[in-house]
């Protein structure tokens, strides 16, 4: 099994003189085509943590490899291109563009990585829509779309590329809880296809729906639980929920 991310005494402080402490020599091994889940209280540092591991925000010191890249080592420039080719992002504030249609803000980032024709980026858009169920919504614009709706489409514009990894920084906060569920379905969907993914999140809900549960505490990491894959047929979760609440 390969090791597609590696965080080693990842520290993060904010401050004038660093003096905020928020994330404390956090140590993270990712295996690839792992569902990873980091699950802790609200202001735990979940957020902080992903930003740094995704390289959207600078750690203050230790060491993040991905895909066999040291991070840190990357200028912003390169940093920037390299988040192009090989992450997603699903985040809770969308950051989805108001003056264009569903389907050009899915296609917008392939268009920009110039990894793929035109052609086959915009199959690639219409089948991923087809697969999370929006693809009658192509030429709509964003602001038309339902919170569920928005949420498919930040999850196909997240693989348009075709990432090595997808980072969701509580993908399913804003939604219903039958939203949730089917967004949590999809994940785990597109996870048996190989994809890794690493969310964070503080609901045991979307928690207990992943294979492995960090857990975050003030800064620290401070315990895991291996849950093994969710398979969307078996219905299992409230034994899975209670694992995790028993913690
Ligand atoms: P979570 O996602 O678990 O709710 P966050 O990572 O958002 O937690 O925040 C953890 C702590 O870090 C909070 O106390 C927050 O105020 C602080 N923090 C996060 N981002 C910044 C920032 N840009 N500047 C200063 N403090 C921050
Ligand atoms: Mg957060």
């Amino acid at each position: 099994m390969k090791t597609i991310l590696e965080a080693k005494r990842l520290n993060k402080a904010f401050g004038s003189n660093q003096t905020n402490q928020i994330l404390k020599d956090v140590n993270v091994e990712i295996v690839e085509g792992e569902f990873v889940s980091v699950m802790g209280p609200s202001g735990s540092g979940k957020s902080t943590l992903l930003y740094n591991i995704s390289g959207m925000d600078r750690m203050t010191s230790g060491s993040v490899i991905l895909d066999e890249q040291e991070i840190s080592s990357l200028s912003e420039k390169e940093l920037a291109r390299f988040r192009l080719h090989k992450m997603g992002f699903i985040f809770q504030q969308i950051h989805l563009l108001k003056n264009l249609s569903i389907f050009d803000n899915i296609i917008l980032s392939a268009y920009m990585a110039k990894k793929n024709s035109r052609k086959e980026i915009n199959n690639r858009a219409m089948k991923l829509m087809e697969k999370t169920g929006i693809a009658e919504l192509a030429d709509n614009d964003i602001t038309q779309a339902s919170g569920g709706q928005l949420q498919r489409v930040a999850i196909c514009r997240a693989l348009i590329n075709n990432p090595d990894i997808i980072f969701g920084d509580e993908p399913t906060g804003a939604l219903n809880s039958k939203s949730a569920v089917e967004i949590m379905e999809l994940l785990a969907e597109i996870n048996q296809t190989g994809t890794t993914i690493l969310l964070v999140t503080h609901d045991v809900k979307v928690a207990a729906k992943t294979e492995r549960v960090i857990y975050m505490l003030d800064g620290k990491i401070i315990g895991e639980q291996h849950l093994g894959k969710y398979k969307v047929k078996n219905n299992d979760f409230k034994e899975r929920e209670e694992k995790l609440s028993k913690w």
